[in-house]
This record gives structure tokens, C-alpha cells and sequence, in this order.
């Protein structure tokens, strides 16, 4: 029989059988029948501290009996202020205000909805956007819009609208994406440019130095274009730093916050501004008003759940297990980077990445599901990115279960390449 249920990202005719996880602890999830298996992709980078993290799960607990829903548009609720006070500590300095939604895609369309109405509400309409080529920002029309054109959204061409894409910064080439970003931003007055800082998920875990991402933002505040930040993958430690941008020492116009945000225990997400960005929208005029919610929006038992989760990003623990999981994957990842089967053996912070030679490349090149069988059958949790393998586990993963993970790999390799 087929399945009820419509999974994303997979293709029921290929592969109608899902694994059924029973439950899951720290860096691992468990079959009914108990089988182990290694999270080694956090459950697709949304699993920060490990499953059911304690603290978090009791937060939620607590919360949950307590109040579960409110309507947050003339309501609000302490932890939603909890959350709200403590990313603005947290986050690069220069950011003012705080817009919840729930899911990564939602605060990308919230980013570009308070570019437009920025440069709308001040009289200066603009809105074209700039973004980089192999980025990923999400699967709703504007997030698809302003991402990486290809088989995932050829369909719906015709609605996306149209953007300015600079090429990625490839090891050698990043003069040429800085001056098609200074093209663009003296030749099209964008309303933004939207980017994913160090590292470009999705697209393939594409990885660029710090500088150059400084750079981009030094181009745009030169010529008034609002930047905005991705950091719905990369943030939550997941490149060493509590966020990216912070290795540049940039502050972003506007930045979006998810998947580790709960420590990926809910969904919840946060879109922060600058001052300029809310000030341009607060009026007497109500035309001004900022148009967008969803009914969840603000629910306070996400907010207890990413408040505990700010709680840990306090503590130098945790700090201290994102600087020795990024060691530990350094470490791992050694012997690749001599291994012939093997290409552009990369990391940054706690994300490893390698791509295993193969006669096709690209997402849907034909070792993709191969692989992925394989590491199913092996109990790890691996999806490969086309011929790209990449490690990014929770960061209670020790060094034993790395040494599968990687072992795992280099079986792959053996069986496969
Ligand atoms: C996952 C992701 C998104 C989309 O987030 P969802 O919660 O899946 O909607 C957007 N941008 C980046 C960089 C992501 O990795």
C-alpha cells in the first residue's frame, strides 16, 4: 500500500519505506526494536544539544501546563520577552527588535517583507534583491524566489520573482563575487542582499572565508543596501562561533534565527532589525503597520523551549563542547584529505564536508541514494547532498561515535567509489 502520509523531499516511487524512530536520546535515535542509530546530521541541523536535552524538555514540560497559546498581536507573555531580551544580548551588537514566526522559510519572508516596507515606508521604493548563486533560503514562493534556481523549483517558475544572483565565492574567484556585488548594488539599487554567512547549506556546504563576508557587508553599507543574514543553518554554533557573522565582526540590517534556536526541540523562528528598519514602520498611520503573522506566532511553549536554550549558550560548557566537537572533527576528517576517492575535504566550526568522486555530481547524481541506503543499513543517519557526504552532529557526539560516522564513510567509499 502507498503511504498515507506525503513525506518531503522524497520520491514515494524510490523509496516508499520510512524508518520509524521509537524515541530518541543525546546523539541518538532508537527503532521500536531498539536498534541505535547515530544522528550525524541533527535531524537535518535543527538538533543542537542532543535529543530531548533535559533542560529544554523540562522547560517545555513546564510551560505546557501553564500557557500553551496566546494571540500575540496585543499580547504577549514572559517567555516570549525572556527570548526576546537575551537573543539582543546575545546576538552582534547594533540589532534592536525581535519578530517571532515558525519556520526558517516564514523569517526569510519576514526579512524581505521588512526590506520592502522599509524602503517603502520611507518614500524610496525599492525592491529588487541580490542573493548568491548556489544559495538555499527556504521553500515558500519568496524563499524559492530568492534561492538557488534548479529541479527543486523548476515547477513553479513563472511565480517566483525575479533577483540578482552574484557568483559563489569559490577558493581564487571572490574578487569577482565582490565586484558583481558592487555592480549590482551601484547599477540596481537593490532594497537587500540576502546571504548565507561562511557556509552555503543546502547548495552543497560550500564553505567562505570570514573576510569575504565582511567585505560584502562593507559594499553594501557603502551603497545603502540593507544586508541580511541567513543564519537559520549557520547559527547556534554550528560554524565554532555562538553565529557566523560574529567571525566577520559584522552586524547584519536584518538576520534570521531557527533550527537551533529551540535547540530543536519546536519550531520556532526570529527575524532581529535594526532600529531603522521597526522605526520606518512605526507611525500614527496605520497603512504602516507591519502586515504579517501567523497564529502561532510567539507560541509561548517554543519560547520556554528556546529560552532554556539561551540559558545553555550562557554556560562556557557549551562553548567549550562546540570548540571540542570542531577539534574532534578536524581530527576525523585528517585522513581524507589524502584519500584519492575523495575531493575538497572542508570544515567550518563543527560542519565536515567532503565530496566523494563520482562519474556524475550535483543532488541528484546517482551515488546520492546509494549512499544514503548504505548508511541506512550501517545505522547512521547520513543524507548526502548529492555526491556530498557532510557531518554535522548534536554536540553531545563523542570521538567513539565519530569513529563510526567516519567509518561508516570510508566503507562507503570502499563499496561505492
Ligand atoms: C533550513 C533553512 C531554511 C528554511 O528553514 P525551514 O525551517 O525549513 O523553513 C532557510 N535558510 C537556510 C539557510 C536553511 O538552512
Amino acid at each position: 500500500m502507498k503511504s498515507p502520509i506525503w513525506h518531503p523531499f522524497t520520491q514515494h516511487a524510490l523509496c516508499d519505506e520510512m524508518t520509524r524512530i521509537a524515541r530518541g536520546e543525546g546523539a541518538y535515535l532508537y527503532t521500536a526494536d531498539e536498534r541505535r542509530i547515530i544522528d550525524a546530521i541533527s535531524s537535518w541541523w535543527v538538533v543542537t544539544h542532543g535529543h530531548c536535552h533535559p533542560p529544554i524538555a523540562r522547560a517545555i514540560q513546564e510551560q505546557a501546563t501553564k500557557l500553551n497559546q496566546i494571540i500575540f498581536a496585543g499580547y504577549t507573555h514572559a517567555p516570549a520577552e525572556e527570548v526576546a531580551a537575551l537573543l539582543l544580548k546575545l546576538a552582534p551588537r547594533g540589532l534592536d527588535h525581535v519578530f517571532f514566526s515558525d519556520s526558517g522559510s516564514a523569517s526569510v519572508e519576514v526579512a524581505l517583507k521588512m526590506a520592502l516596507g522599509y524602503w517603502h515606508n520611507i518614500g524610496k521604493p525599492r525592491t529588487r534583491i541580490v542573493v548568491m548563486q548556489y544559495s538555499y533560503h527556504g521553500d515558500t514562493v519568496g524563499a524559492m524566489s530568492v534561492g538557488s534556481r534548479g529541479v527543486f523549483n523548476a515547477a513553479y517558475g513563472p511565480l517566483l520573482f525575479d533577483v540578482t544572483s552574484i557568483p559563489f565565492p569559490a577558493k581564487g574567484h571572490e574578487q569577482a563575487t565582490l565586484d558583481a556585488l558592487k555592480f549590482a548594488c551601484r547599477s540596481e539599487t537593490p532594497a537587500a542582499f540576502l546571504v548565507e554567512p561562511l557556509v552555503l547549506g543546502a547548495g552543497g556546504m560550500l564553505m567562505y572565508p570570514a573576510w569575504v563576508l565582511k567585505e560584502m557587508k562593507r559594499i553594501c553599507e557603502a551603497s545603502h543596501v540593507l544586508f541580511i543574514a541567513d543564519e537559520i543553518m549557520t547559527g547556534w554554533g554550528r560554524t565554532g562561533t555562538l553565529f557566523a557573522c560574529e567571525q566577520a565582526d559584522v552586524t547584519a540590517d536584518i538576520v534570521c534565527y531557527s533550527k537551533g534556536l529551540t535547540g530543536g526541540a519546536l519550531p520556532l523562528a526570529v527575524t532581529l532589525c535594526r532600529a531603522e528598519i521597526f522605526e520606518a514602520h512605526y507611525s500614527k498611520d496605520r497603512t504602516r503597520t507591519f502586515f504579517h503573522s501567523s497564529s502561532y506566532t510567539a507560541n509561548p511553549v517554543a519560547c520556554a523551549a528556546a529560552k532554556a536554550n539561551l540559558d545553555l549558550w550562557q554556560h562556557p560548557k557549551t562553548r567549550q563542547r562546540v570548540a571540542s566537537v570542531a577539534r574532534m572533527q578536524e581530527e576525523a576528517l585528517e585522513p581524507f584529505r589524502t584519500d584519492s576517492r575523495f575531493a575538497n575535504v572542508r570544515r567550518a566550526g563543527t560542519i565536515a564536508a567532503l565530496d566523494l568522486k563520482a562519474s556524475d555530481a550535483g543532488y541528484l547524481a546517482e551515488v546520492g541514494p546509494k549512499l544514503q541506503a548504505f548508511f541506512r543499513e550501517q545505522n547512521l543517519l547520513l543524507r548526502p547532498l548529492g555526491n556530498t557526504i557532510y557531518v554535522m552532529p548534536p554536540y553531545c557526539v563523542t570521538k567513539a561515535d565519530l569513529d563510526e560516522i567516519y567509518g561508516g564513510i570510508r566503507e562507503a567509499a570502499d563499496a561505492l567509489a
